[in-house]
This record gives C-alpha cells, sequence and structure tokens, in this order.
C-alpha cells in the first residue's frame, strides 16, 4: 500500500541535524524553479506536486529550524517571513482566492526534509481533512 510506505520511510526518517537536499538548492547547486526569492527566504516548485500549485518556502539559513518543532522565541522574524512569503506566493501563482499552507512536523507527520519548509498548495479544491 502506497500511503503506508510513505508513513513508514518517513517514520525512520529522523531530525539528525545533517545538511540536506535544501542546502543544495539555496546554493543553486540543485537546480529549482523559483517562484519568489528575497535575502532571507526561497520560495520553489516541490518535484513531486500534491496540487496543480505546490511550492515549498524555506529559509536560506536553516539556523536550526530542522523542523517547526525546534523554534525558539529569536526564529519569530524569520517565522513571519516565511508565512508572508507563503502569501506572495499565492498572488504569483493567482491562487489567493484559495489556497492551503502545510507544515510536517516529524516522522508521525511524514517530514521527509530536516530544513523547516511551508507547502502552499492550491489550484483545485483542496479537501478537509487532510491524510
Ligand atoms: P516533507 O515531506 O514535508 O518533508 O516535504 C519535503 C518535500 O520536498 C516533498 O514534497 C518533496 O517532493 C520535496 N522535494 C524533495 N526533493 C526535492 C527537490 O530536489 N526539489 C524540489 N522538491 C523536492
Amino acid at each position: 500500500h502506497d500511503e503506508e510506505a510513505v508513513a513508514k520511510a518517513a517514520a525512520i526518517n529522523a531530525d539528525s541535524g545533517a545538511p540536506t537536499i535544501i542546502d543544495k538548492i539555496v546554493s543553486k547547486e540543485i537546480p529549482s524553479t523559483i517562484v519568489y526569492e528575497d535575502d532571507k527566504v526561497l520560495a520553489f516548485k516541490d518535484i513531486n506536486p500534491q496540487a496543480p500549485v505546490h511550492v515549498l518556502v524555506i529559509p536560506k539559513c536553516r539556523d536550526g529550524l530542522t523542523q517547526l518543532g525546534k523554534a525558539e522565541q529569536r526564529h519569530g522574524e524569520i517565522l513571519g517571513q516565511l508565512l508572508y512569503a507563503a502569501r506572495m506566493v499565492a498572488e504569483k501563482e493567482g491562487i489567493l482566492d484559495g489556497f492551503r499552507v502545510v507544515i510536517n512536523n516529524g516522522p508521525s507527520a511524514c517530514q521527509s526534509v530536516y530544513h523547516l519548509h511551508l507547502h502552499v498548495l492550491g489550484g483545485r479544491q483542496m479537501k478537509w481533512p487532510p491524510g
């Protein structure tokens, strides 16, 4: 079963603090389709889109934010910038009237990449609750 396989794969993957694929995307060693960029934040298209619009919004500097659960008060400014960037992505992609922002935190939420990222999803009718 596909969904079970995904959940299992995510469950054995936990926060090790090791570099992630996102470092290579930030350094442009791995190409990505950039949707929004400023000095602190990068937004690029997800390689395995789950909706017509599926963009990842990340802090360029991880600074301990392997996952939202590691956030500290000092991260408040970047956390706000990420949400604002998500809104800019929604506008650029033409989905301001309906979009979803998701953060998967940890194995039981199927987080697979340990560099904080917001998923911006839209372009179709979204269902609730999510799986
Ligand atoms: P997570 O499961 O919430 O950690 O989300 C990680 C996301 O990164 C998944 O939606 C993947 O499809 C996406 N992803 C993994 N590698 C790449 C890549 O090289 N480029 C763009 N997206 C990627």
